[in-house]
């Protein structure tokens, strides 16, 4: 049967690249292959591409261009910051950080858990909010680094960010947020944030995939993980000039239609919430009493464990995730539900919809058809 052309609710994985990032890409790809480290005007020429997209770059979350440092992407910038942090306070051998921070960041602090670093892990209400105070309380003589993120990938559930920042800054450690989800869709002036250390990632925002930034405050010393002279020593490698070049195309357009963009979303995604609590009684929303990022919703349907309900969404053209992608795949049910205090059969029946630049009325119509198809018959068995 054709269902029309396939309907992609998955934007918290990754976004389509916009067209102005595409341009960008093929034409700095061609024109640009000077190293931008080289003297000569082929070189320089790249080197201005750089110049001109960490401005695009800076602007869209309020930060100076002196103060973005391209990455391969938010994990490198995760990595970047929290490695870096310990770098530079040898002394310093103790993590706060949420417990349900991005995979990239549990791996990375389990790891260091096994190399002697000390972590305190801030639970979450059961809407998934992080309490400031749980940092504040947290936080040792010892502490080299508080990490929160600004939204959750999963939930869409957006952190206290002013407040945990001023809980860091009243102790005296650093504060790295990862802004992964937020950035784009949400207003983010890092100058005022008190955050010391950003993590942003080009594939979430209408860019490539493969590029990213660790915002980096003004006058903070942060050794490399990647030793080389580029980025101002702070990472090394030659450039992904294309990469970046996309990235700050993907930023500006991003910025320009931030605020038009988060109320249409805002709207879909509230009116797509209604009727799925309003025709389905079995579903309900994760998170749904926490502030959120406009374009996500995570549903539990209990008749349903979530791979039958994607699977069955996906044979009829519709795309999004149980959990996080970068867990899909693997059965364990996902952590961020886990730490909201939900059993692990009912974080196992989650089903995130993110919406996107694409996302129509159409779209949330056809989903809920589908989603009534599916269900039906799952209720009819119940009964
Ligand atoms: N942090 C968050 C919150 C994310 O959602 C993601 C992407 N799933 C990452 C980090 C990793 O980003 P990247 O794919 O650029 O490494």
């Amino acid at each position: 049967m054709n269902h029309g052309a396939p309907i992609y609710l998955d934007h918290n994985a990754s976004t389509p690249v916009a067209a102005e990032a595409v341009s960008a890409m093929i034409a700095t790809i061609g024109e640009c292959y000077g190293n931008p480290s080289s003297m000569h005007s082929i070189g320089q020429a790249a080197k201005s591409v750089l110049a001109n997209a960490r401005r695009g770059v800076a602007q869209l979350v309020g930060a100076g261009p002196a103060e973005i440092v391209f990455t391969s992407g938010a994990t490198e910038s995760n990595h970047l910051a929290v490695l870096g942090a310990l770098a530079m306070q040898p002394g310093k051998r103790h993590l706060v950080l949420s417990e349900v921070e991005h995979p990239s960041l549990i791996a990375l602090a389990r790891q260091l858990e096994c190399r002697g670093i000390a972590t305190s892990r801030i639970p979450v209400d059961r809407a998934g909010r992080i309490d400031p105070h749980g940092v504040a309380s947290a936080i040792r003589p010892d502490t080299a680094l508080v990490s929160a993120m600004w939204a959750n990938n999963e939930t869409g559930v957006v952190s206290p960010v002013a407040e945990i920042a001023a809980c860091a800054r009243a102790a005296g450690v650093l504060f790295h947020c990862d802004a992964t989800q937020a950035a784009g869709r949400v207003p983010i002036d890092f100058a005022a944030s008190g955050i010391d250390l950003l993590s942003l990632s080009a594939h979430k925002l209408y860019g490539p995939k493969g590029v990213g930034a660790l915002v980096v405050r003004k006058g903070l010393d942060l050794p490399p993980l990647i030793n080389g002279h580029q980025e101002r020593k702070r990472r090394g490698g030659t450039e992904n000039v294309s990469g970046i070049a996309g990235f700050a195309a993907a930023a500006g357009v991003a910025g320009d239609r931030l605020a038009a963009e988060a109320s249409r979303m805002a709207a879909l995604r509230d009116a797509l919430e209604a009727a799925l609590v309003q025709r389905f009684d079995e579903a309900s929303i994760n998170g749904a009493e926490a502030l959120r990022l406009p374009n996500t919703t995570n549903v539990r349907f209990a008749a349903l464990n979530a791979e039958v309900v994607l699977g069955r969404l996906d044979r009829v053209g519709i795309c999004a995730s149980g959990g996080s992608a970068c867990t899909a795949g693997a059965s364990e049910p996902s952590h961020v539900l886990l730490a909201m205090g939900q059993t692990r059969e009912q974080a196992s029946a989650a089903v995130r919809f993110s919406l996107g630049r694409s996302t129509t009325s159409a779209h949330i119509d056809r989903l809920l058809d589908a989603l009534s198809a599916i269900l039906r018959p799952a209720r009819e068995r119940a009964a």
